[in-house]
């Protein structure tokens, strides 16, 4: 119906989470309908994407081999906060509440969205615990049933000679920080309690 390059931005378009095919095709004229130099742009940070790694020690984004985080030797190595996505980590760092390390899980177990146990990064946390350094893990995820099967799995994981505590409220879903503000988070985290 539309020029085979239109019609292909729009497929790709549909492609993205929450976009309709209608949604993609006014997205598609707007974007044609800008300025050329906006969408040169846009294309070259699609490409540069590639060049983003996953850190070797937590899983967060990185340049390269490990993250800003596990290169800062001013953060408290003894901490440890485990969160569903790299997303959760900009969300908490956001509060400048907490000074520790990360590692991020990947996904949560949810049976009904078919993420079993396999597809939490449970045997990659369990070689990370090996740091003897680490004497807290910090369970920092929404509050949902996903979260507590996780929980569950988790406190077998996690060596006895480790506390685990958990933030006093939930992180928002999704990175919706609407949801909670970042002072709240920030007192969650200062008053986690030990599970
Ligand atoms: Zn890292």
């Amino acid at each position: 119906m539309f020029p085979q390059p239109f019609e292909n931005l729009v497929n790709d378009l549909c492609r993205l989470p929450g976009i309709g095919r209608v949604q993609a095709q006014r997205l598609a004229l707007f974007l044609f309908n800008r300025e050329a130099v906006l969408n040169e742009e846009l294309a070259e940070n699609l490409i540069a994407l590639k060049k983003i790694k996953l850190c070797a020690n937590c899983f967060s984004l990185a340049d390269d081999g490990l993250c800003s985080f596990c290169r800062n030797q001013n953060r408290d190595k003894t901490k440890l906060c485990l969160v569903e996505t790299a997303l959760d980590v900009i969300t908490l760092e956001q509060t400048r509440g907490y000074s520790g390390l990360y590692f991020v899980l990947g996904n949560l177990i949810d049976p009904l969205a078919g993420f079993g146990p396999e597809k939490v990064r449970f045997r990659e946390l369990k070689a990370r615990l090996k740091d003897k350094k680490i004497s807290e893990v910090i369970l920092a995820f929404d509050q949902t049933l996903s979260a507590d099967q996780t929980k569950l799995q988790l406190k077998e994981i996690i060596p006895s000679r480790i506390k685990i505590t958990e933030l006093a409220k939930g992180l928002p879903r999704g990175g919706d920080l609407d949801y909670i503000d970042q002072e709240t988070l920030a007192r969650a985290i200062e008053e986690r309690k030990k599970i």
